[in-house]
């Protein structure tokens, strides 16, 4: 489902990532390991289309998103939860969900739509009424990672979704991303706990530097506890 060969970026003329090569298929969870600095989220945003300067391949669904601007690059299905949450504090949950529907373009479906959501992420359901400024840490998560599903995308990036957020909520977390992959999503998962992550991951990759170091199947992987302190401790 994408597909991406030999991407090359760079800030400014930092030279970040060099011929970076993966490729998720549909319906997978794939994890992107690796330390702080590796490159983790410059390989997410090279594909959501944020940086300025990029080359090689980036495809999702057989289209190439190179060239492609970051809302065309959405328009296709790709959904992107990043590392800061960007929801809007003073708003509602539901006025926050409602931003999403928007901006899929599919109001006419609001009410399937959030009753969708709601259903999947219980959590925000009691709480559709509420603001979001005053919710948990890892509610607002919960909430970033529920409007980006409001367009019904077929893949979903998430960049370090449990980053500072309470171990209770991030095991809630990861149950939802197994639950969106029995939706049928699939999904590229950045992430420091390496073993949660592997825990729902068909495969993983590691960068390292700006490059693939190591793939390898997800349960091969949790099972070698001397990879993962080699690539992935911070
Ligand atoms: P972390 O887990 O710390 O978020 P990461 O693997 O996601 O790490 P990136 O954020 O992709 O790593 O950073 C890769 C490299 O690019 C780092 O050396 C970082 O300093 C550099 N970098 C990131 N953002 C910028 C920027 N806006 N300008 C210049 N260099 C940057």
């Amino acid at each position: 489902m994408l597909t991406i060969k030999n991407l090359n970026a760079w800030y400014g003329t930092s030279h970040i990532l060099q011929n970076v090569s993966l490729e998720v298929q549909r319906g997978e969870v794939v994890s992107l390991l690796g330390r702080n600095g590796a490159g983790k989220t410059t390989t997410i945003k090279s594909v959501m289309g944020l940086l300025k300067k990029t080359s090689g391949e980036v495809s999702f669904k057989g289209v190439n998103l190179l060239g492609l601007a970051a809302h065309q690059r959405f328009g296709l299905g790709l959904a992107y939860v990043p590392e800061e949450r960007r929801i809007v504090p003073g708003m509602t949950v539901l006025e926050n969900l409602r931003l999403g529907i928007v901006a899929s373009g599919k109001m006419a479906q609001e009410k399937d739509i959030i009753d969708r959501i709601a259903e999947t992420f219980p959590r925000l359901k009691e709480r559709l009424g509420q603001t979001a400024v005053t919710m948990s840490g890892g509610e607002q998560q919960m909430l970033a990672i529920a409007r980006a599903t409001a367009a019904d995308p077929d893949m979903i990036l998430l960049d370090e979704p449990s980053e500072g957020i309470m171990p209770v909520l991030v095991d809630e977390m990861f149950e939802l991303f197994q639950q969106l992959k029995r939706q049928g999503k699939t999904i590229l998962l950045v992430e420091q706990s390496v073993e949660a992550a592997l825990g729902i991951s068909d495969r993983a990759y590691v960068l390292d530097q700006g490059g693939i170091v190591y793939t390898e199947r997800a349960d091969a992987m949790l099972a070698d506890p001397e990879i993962q302190e080699r690539y992935c401790a911070v």
